[in-house]
């Protein structure tokens, strides 16, 4: 979906690749993020956001066995507003399916995952953030990990995702950390709206990169637009290049 903030091409693989700050960002382990017993909880405003925002991480902590909870919040159905070929019915079936081939594809051994489906209405996440709290709440427990979309990440959904984690880690104790997706394309290189004190790379090796450009390209219809209505694509290439970096970013 695209919003006030997500307009353009955005801020270039390029440019990022010149960012001192970015640079300077220290990295952490995947074990440090998750210590041993702990259990990761990713929390997904749409299907793909696990896996641009933290699949090699999901990878890195499945290689620890580590347990893992997928919270989908939404199905993801309102990517092609207007779209004759990808109307709501098809995508509300085909996005978690397109998830369900990524995670495969990310080799997450499927006993240690547990998925939860939310079927919240996407687009829509922040007139039922209150509900979402609960419900991911539900969900938690004291000594859980939970990574979910940034709360300033400049899209509307990913930003009540990341309030009603907080609301829910709050209560629960669970620790929250917080992963930028949006705001790769409309922060600029050395961006002071980006909490860089905050912020840790988690490092990929080549094979975990490559897994994460495979299971990326599994959501076939984030990849193509409909050019019956104009609609590009919302993973055009130059948007998934800069989501496969050799490094996964969180906010602590
Ligand atoms: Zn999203």
């Amino acid at each position: 979906m695209r919003q006030k903030l997500i307009t353009g091409r955005g801020t270039s693989l390029r440019a990022w690749n010149a960012s001192q700050k970015l640079a300077a960002v220290p990295a952490i382990s995947a074990d440090l993020l998750v210590p041993p017993h702990a259990r990761a909880v990713i929390v997904a405003p749409h299907p793909d956001d696990e896996v641009l925002g933290c699949g090699g991480l999901m990878h890195q902590l499945a290689q620890l066995e580590r347990s893992l909870k997928l919270i989908s919040v939404t199905d993801g159905s309102a990517s092609h507003p207007g779209s004759t070929l990808w109307p709501v019915e098809r995508l509300s079936v085909i996005r978690p399916q397109e998830s369900a081939e990524a995670l495969h594809r990310l080799d997450l051994p499927m006993h240690s995952l547990k998925w939860v489906r939310g079927g919240f209405t996407d687009g829509n996440v922040a007139d039922q953030e209150e509900r979402l709290a609960n419900f991911i709440q539900r969900h938690l427990l004291p000594t859980d990990v939970v990574f979910t979309t940034w709360a300033g990440d400049g899209h509307a959904d990913h930003e009540a995702v990341g309030r009603a984690c907080a609301r829910a880690c709050a209560v629960t104790g669970a620790l929250l950390h917080e992963v930028p997706i949006w705001a790769w394309h409309w922060a600029n290189a050395e961006d002071e709206r980006l909490p860089w004190e905050r912020a840790r790379k988690v490092l990929l090796d080549p094979m975990t990169i490559a897994r994460k450009r495979h299971a990326a390209h599994a959501f076939a219809s984030q990849l193509q637009g409909d050019p019956l209505i104009g609609l590009e694509p919302i993973l055009p290439a130059g948007v998934l290049e800069r989501l496969l970096q050799p490094f996964e970013v969180v906010f602590l």
